[in-house]
């Protein structure tokens, strides 16, 4: 009987408990669409940093010990006194009007910090504040939910403020800081990416209730550090173009059967843990079963996926030009290797017809390096 694209999954997984998607798996998944290995571990819940640290790469990124404490620090400041800094900044910084502020704390229920809990509880207000009933208009930290390739993912975004110019917003509290009303594009784009998950979610919440996607804005509203100080400043952020993107990954999910369908039958990414969750499965084995799978390695991966040392290793050793972003990628169109690129610098290969332009540019490049270390050397 054939397997269904859930058992295939399944198998792809082996023996570990399934992890669910979150913001950042999301997150990542939009920040590299076309990457077939991160798209087949996260859709079989797989464990991706057990996986790469058994293969010899374990990642690295994530906030230091430091950074979370400081981060929870300023959030904690933030959200003091009923919210009455982040109120501040919505006013003075961002001249929002809102008269009338109601706070809804839905970090648990009575007590109760479980996810299907909160979600119920975040659901029943949230409805309720988009009918204008009841009298929220700031909700700190609410439960969503999204179903993702048929699995529930909870999303908890730091808030949703309900009533700017009528519609909910997210709020991104975040510890970078804005300088001059500039700050870090790739932290920016990071927080935007995982706010995305949560606009997306409260749509899909509020759509089932047959309240339309424009009660959800998708500008977001990020507050940070101003400048040097601590004192909170914020800015609003246009997400419309990842939200999109997000969007169209989340329908490539539910199409993962299509990837499924293209892998040998034998391929597993099972670590075969003994009682003690240790893995038994030979590493040497696990990376030939990674490597039989396409990657898309990118350097920006670095910040984003749980796999990236292993691929960037796998690009080098395949001299793949990869490793050096797609900006150089896309300048070599037609050349995909180093190896490439260095045998038509020096003549030592004969071009292809569409690669004629290109070997000329790099024949002459590699002249005036050339000419310019004879130089040094005569100096
Ligand atoms: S690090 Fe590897 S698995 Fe992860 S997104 Fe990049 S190419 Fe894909």
């Amino acid at each position: 009987m054939k397997k269904t694209v859930d058992d295939r999954l399944a198998a792809l997984r082996g023996s570990a408990k399934r992890l669910d998607y979150n913001a950042r798996s999301l997150a990542a998944l939009e920040n590299n669409p076309r990457c077939t290995l991160r798209a087949l571990l996260d859709a079989s819940g797989s464990d991706k940093t057990a996986i790469a640290t058994h293969v010899g790469h374990p990642p690295s990124f994530g906030q230091s010990s430091f950074a979370i404490t400081r981060g929870n620090a300023f959030e904690a400041m933030v959200k003091d006194n009923g919210c009455a800094e982040l109120l501040r900044v919505l006013r003075e910084t961002l001249h929002l009007t809102l008269p009338e502020v109601g706070y809804e704390d839905l970090n648990d229920v009575g007590g109760d910090g479980r996810s299907k809990e909160r979600h119920e509880r975040t659901e029943e207000v949230l409805l309720r504040a988009a009918r204008g009933e009841g009298d929220g208009t700031l909700f700190d930290h609410p439960m969503l939910r999204l179903l993702i390739g048929g699995h529930k993912a909870y999303l908890e975004p730091d808030l949703v403020a309900l009533r700017i110019d009528g519609r909910f917003h997210i709020v991104e509290i975040k510890s970078f800081p804005i300088i001059d009303e500039q700050a870090d594009s790739t932290q920016v784009r990071a927080a935007t990416t995982q706010a995305c998950a949560y606009i997306i979610a409260l749509r899909d919440l509020l759509g089932r209730a047959g309240i339309g996607e424009q009660a959800v804005s998708d500008t977001i509203v990020l507050v940070a550090p101003k400048d040097f100080t601590n004192r909170p400043t914020g800015a609003f952020v246009d997400a419309r173009k990842q939200v999109a993107a997000l969007t169209r990954q989340l329908s490539r999910i539910e199409r993962i059967g299509d990837l499924v369908d293209l892998l040998p039958e034998d391929l597993t990414f099972d670590l075969a843990p003994d009682a003690e969750d240790r893995p038994r499965r030979p590493a040497e084995e696990l990376t030939e079963a990674l490597d039989r799978v396409l990657v898309t390695y990118r350097p920006d991966c670095l910040n984003h996926c749980e796999m990236a040392f292993y691929c960037r290793s796998r690009a080098r050793a395949e001299a793949s030009l990869d490793v050096l972003g797609p900006v150089v990628r896309e300048q070599f169109g037609g050349i995909d290797t180093t190896t490439m690129v260095m045998g038509l610098a020096r003549g030592e290969l004969t071009p292809s017809e569409d690669q004629v332009e290109m070997a000329a540019a790099l024949r002459h490049a590699a002249r005036l390096r050339a000419e310019l270390e004879d130089l040094g050397g005569a100096a």
